[in-house]
């Protein structure tokens, strides 16, 4: 018995899938059906059924009418012997999150698609995928990692999974795209292309093979998946990834991908790289090492986990990692992109008042609802989840005299896994990591996980060899990595700046220049030192100033004009550039 779901892309133009619903046994005391409210590895309530725009059933005997229960769920009459439901779906979404449909192609998450039918998410389901009806798209091909029972050339056709949650696990893309298939460790590999671009597949490829067999072997060979597909949309603005169990959805911008004879890479192709390697890297952490919290998974509400610096963290830092051990980057590039997380993070306020436990436990209403008080208020659980892998990495190294590392803790994490498919509680990686260095590791854990005080990162960094140094920013683009250029650093205004019609004040910063004259996030800045500002003008104004200059400052609040005179004072040194010393090599488990 299993659950069957038919989609077709009904109406291109107007944005709309049709899915059909066949239900042999549903429950006779009154079948349930509901749609996630969100979609795993993005954790923000989404609310899906917003989108289902049509909905119908009928059962043997005809139309039945369907209750609406609440914002998402539906429920059939009692005594049904079958159960047919026909529900039309608006995608118009153009992220890796939800679902998006027009004449150019097709793509969705089954979260967006696939009504749970309740009390039998372990049944498997049966998807038949059909083309759409024009004339002018019967050209289309589908892409998915979801197991095939029978379909054509194109990927038309019947597809099976073992149950819901692998159902909704396996993003499909249909349309015009350009796929190239490469083998890695014996794993057939497929590298999907949406969009206008001009690209070199082969290069891409190559590149992939060497990250994807770097993360097999760490784990360890076989694979967990028999097969893997890049989903890539390219656009000319966006960018975001999504993990699932045998593929990964992303859209990035055109300038991601390297140019056809390009030889070097550039940093917007090593952005996708670490994207594709971050994504990758899920396959093993989140998406089967994972939070007991998460197993089941309940799609319906936020589900609370203090994990995700261990999850979304220890996956950042293993992400460029990969391209400097398989030898995409050299270790000075790869310690430009750590030292501008680094960077990242220590510029933002908001890491002395949340520690990455609670930015993980509230990623719903904070992290993914970020507004113009988050640099103050909260810390990335990604970026100084991955410093505190750095760090952790660095103890073990310190505690073993180099012979563990951060690696076993994940290698360990797997075989828990994979033996006995285990969830991770809120002290397994503690315990794990204690035992793997032979020391009691909970001062730094209470520190760098529970805590909001700076990680010991010079201390932990010279067991890589390298040395840390501060700097102040040199511009408001100036992202660290990279020594100092300029003699004297610009003074400090302390306020961040968007360029709408006019100079909108994005953020202000606690304890700042802009704050102490009464700046706020949604001013205008009309003049600054008596001359009207654009986004360049004020890097080149305070370039000319020092700190303790008093700078006129006119700005509109709403509609009243505000005279806020600022003092402008001496840029922290926040930025940071990494070295390595001479006198160290790298340590060998590093590479
Ligand atoms: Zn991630």
């Amino acid at each position: 018995m299993s659950i069957h779901y038919t989609v077709k892309p009904l109406d291109p133009a107007g944005h709309i899938f049709e899915v059909v619903l066949e239900i042999s046994d549903p429950d006779p005391a009154g079948q349930r059906l509901s749609l996630p409210a969100w979609i795993p590895g993005s954790y923000m309530i989404r609310d899906f059924a917003r989108n289902i725009v049509e909905i119908h059933a009928e059962s043997d005997s005809g139309p039945v009418s369907l209750v609406k229960l609440d914002k998402a769920g539906w429920q059939a009459p009692e005594g049904c012997t079958s159960l047919r439901v026909k529900y039309t779906v608006y995608a118009w979404d153009l992220s890796v999150r939800a679902a998006h449909l027009d004449q150019t192609h097709g793509f969705f998450n089954g979260t967006s698609l696939f009504l749970c039918v309740e009390g039998q998410r372990d049944k498997p389901c049966e998807l038949l995928l059909e083309r759409a009806g024009e004339s002018s798209l019967q050209d289309w091909q589908v892409a998915t990692a979801m197991p095939s029972m029978s379909v054509d050339d194109a990927g038309f056709g019947r597809y099976r999974t073992e149950d819901y949650d692998e159902l909704v696990d396996h993003p499909v893309e249909m349309g015009r795209f350009e796929r190239a298939v490469f083998d890695a460790c014996g794993v057939e590999h497929e590298l999907v292309l949406t969009g206008r671009y001009r690209t070199d597949m082969d290069r891409i490829c190559q590149d992939l093979k060497r990250i994807c067999e770097a993360q097999i072997r760490f784990f360890g060979e076989p694979a967990p998946m028999e097969r893997y597909v890049f989903l890539v949309m390219v656009v000319g603005n966006g960018y975001g990834g999504l993990e699932h169990r045998a593929s990964t959805s992303l859209l990035i911008r055109r300038e991601n991908l390297p140019l056809p004879g390009e030889k070097t890479v550039s940093d917007s192709y090593l952005e996708f790289l670490g994207l594709c390697s971050h994504e990758y890297f899920h396959t093993w952490n989140v998406k089967r090492i994972r939070p007991a919290a998460f197993m089941p998974l309940r799609l319906s509400a936020e589900v609370h986990t203090p994990l995700l610096w261990a999850f979304e963290g220890i996956t950042s830092y293993y992400d460029d990692l990969f391209l400097y051990r398989c030898g995409l980057i050299d270790a000075e590039r790869y310690l430009r992109l750590l030292a501008k997380t680094i960077t990242r993070v220590y510029q933002s306020p908001g890491r002395h008042r949340q520690s990455v436990a609670e930015s993980s436990f509230d990623a719903w209403t904070k992290f993914y609802k970020q507004d113009e008080n988050a640099p103050n208020a909260i810390v990335s659980y990604y970026a100084k989840g991955s410093l505190v892998a750095l760090c952790l990495d660095a103890l073990i190294r310190m505690h073993t005299d180099h012979q563990r590392s951060l690696d076993d803790v994940m290698q360990a994490l797997w075989k828990r896994w994979n033996d006995r498919q285990l969830g991770v509680e809120d002290g397994t990686i503690q315990q794990l990591a204690a035992e793997i260095a032979g020391e009691d590791l909970d001062g730094f854990f209470q520190l760098a996980v529970d805590g909001v005080e700076d990680l010991p990162l010079e201390a932990h960094l010279s067991a890589f060899g390298v040395r840390l140094e501060w700097r102040a920013a040199e511009s408001s683009s100036d992202t660290g990595g990279s020594p100092a250029k300029r003699d004297a650093a610009l003074p400090w205004l302390g306020a961040r700046f968007r360029q709408e019609k006019d100079l909108v004040v994005s953020v202000v910063l606690d304890d700042s220049p802009a704050r102490r004259a009464g700046w706020s996030a949604g001013d205008t800045l009309v003049a600054l030192d008596g001359l009207r500002m654009s986004l360049a003008d004020v890097d080149k104004l305070l370039a000319r100033c020092t700190s303790g200059d008093v700078l006129d400052a006119h700005l509109f609040r709403r509609d009243e004009l505000l005279h806020l005179p600022v003092t402008l004072g001496a840029t922290p040194k926040l930025t940071c550039v990494l070295l390595t010393e001479e006198q160290h090599r790298l340590p060998v488990r590093f590479a």
